[in-house]
C-alpha cells in the first residue's frame, strides 16, 4: 500500500536515488562547463525553472511533471538555481580534482568570495571545508535567494549541497 518512495519519507534524496530518477551528466560534460541538475523528485505543480531557462533546456511537459535538463543544451547560467522556490536546483562542474557546486544559500551570513566555509551534506552534516569562488547576493538573484559557488574535493561533488560560514570557535 505504501508506494511513497523512501526519499520522500525521509526528506532528502541520496545520489543513487536521484540518479534512479534522472540521468547523471557524463564526466566529459561535467568537465566542459557547469551543468544544472534538478534534485526535485516530487510531482508538484511548479514550473518557474522551465519558464526562466533562456535556452529551453528544461523538459517538463506539464507543471506536474518532474524537470529534466537536457545537459547538452544547458549553458550553465544559474537562473534555475536562483529562481527555484524549492531550493532544488544545483550546478556542478568538475575542474581537475575539485568540483564546483553552485547552490542556493538562504542561511545568514552569506559568505564572500574567497572565504573558507563548512561543507554540509544533504542531511546537514559537516563533511569538510571548501572555498567560495562566486557569490550572487540576494539583491541580484532572481529568486530573492543568494547563490553561492563553492569548490570541494571531487569525491564530495554529489554529497555537498549546502554550506555554513564558520562561527566563533569553528575556525581552525
Ligand atoms: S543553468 Fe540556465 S541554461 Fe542550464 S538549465 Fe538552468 S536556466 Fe537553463
Ligand atoms: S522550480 Fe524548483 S521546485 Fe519547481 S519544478 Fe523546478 S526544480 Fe522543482
Amino acid at each position: 500500500m505504501s508506494g511513497i518512495p523512501g526519499y520522500l519519507k525521509k526528506g532528502y534524496i541520496t545520489p543513487d536515488e536521484l540518479f534512479g530518477i534522472i540521468p547523471k551528466p557524463s564526466e566529459e560534460r561535467l568537465r566542459r562547463k557547469p551543468v544544472a541538475v534538478p534534485e526535485c523528485p516530487q510531482e508538484i505543480p511548479c514550473a518557474p525553472c522551465r519558464e526562466i531557462c533562456p535556452v529551453n533546456a528544461i523538459d517538463m511537459p506539464t507543471p506536474n511533471d518532474l524537470p529534466r535538463v537536457n545537459y547538452e543544451e544547458c549553458i550553465g547560467c544559474s537562473l534555475c538555481v536562483q529562481i527555484c522556490p524549492g531550493l532544488a536546483f544545483f550546478m556542478v562542474q568538475y575542474v581537475g580534482d575539485r568540483a564546483r557546486i553552485t547552490m542556493p544559500h538562504e542561511l545568514l551570513p552569506v559568505p564572500r568570495r574567497g572565504d573558507e566555509v563548512i561543507l554540509l551534506n544533504r542531511v546537514g552534516e559537516a563533511v569538510g571545508r571548501g572555498k567560495v569562488t562566486l557569490v550572487i547576493p540576494r539583491e541580484k538573484s532572481l529568486g530573492d535567494t543568494a547563490v553561492v559557488t563553492v569548490e570541494v574535493p571531487i569525491e564530495l561533488a554529489w554529497e555537498v549541497r549546502a554550506i555554513k560560514v564558520p562561527g566563533d570557535g569553528e575556525n581552525d
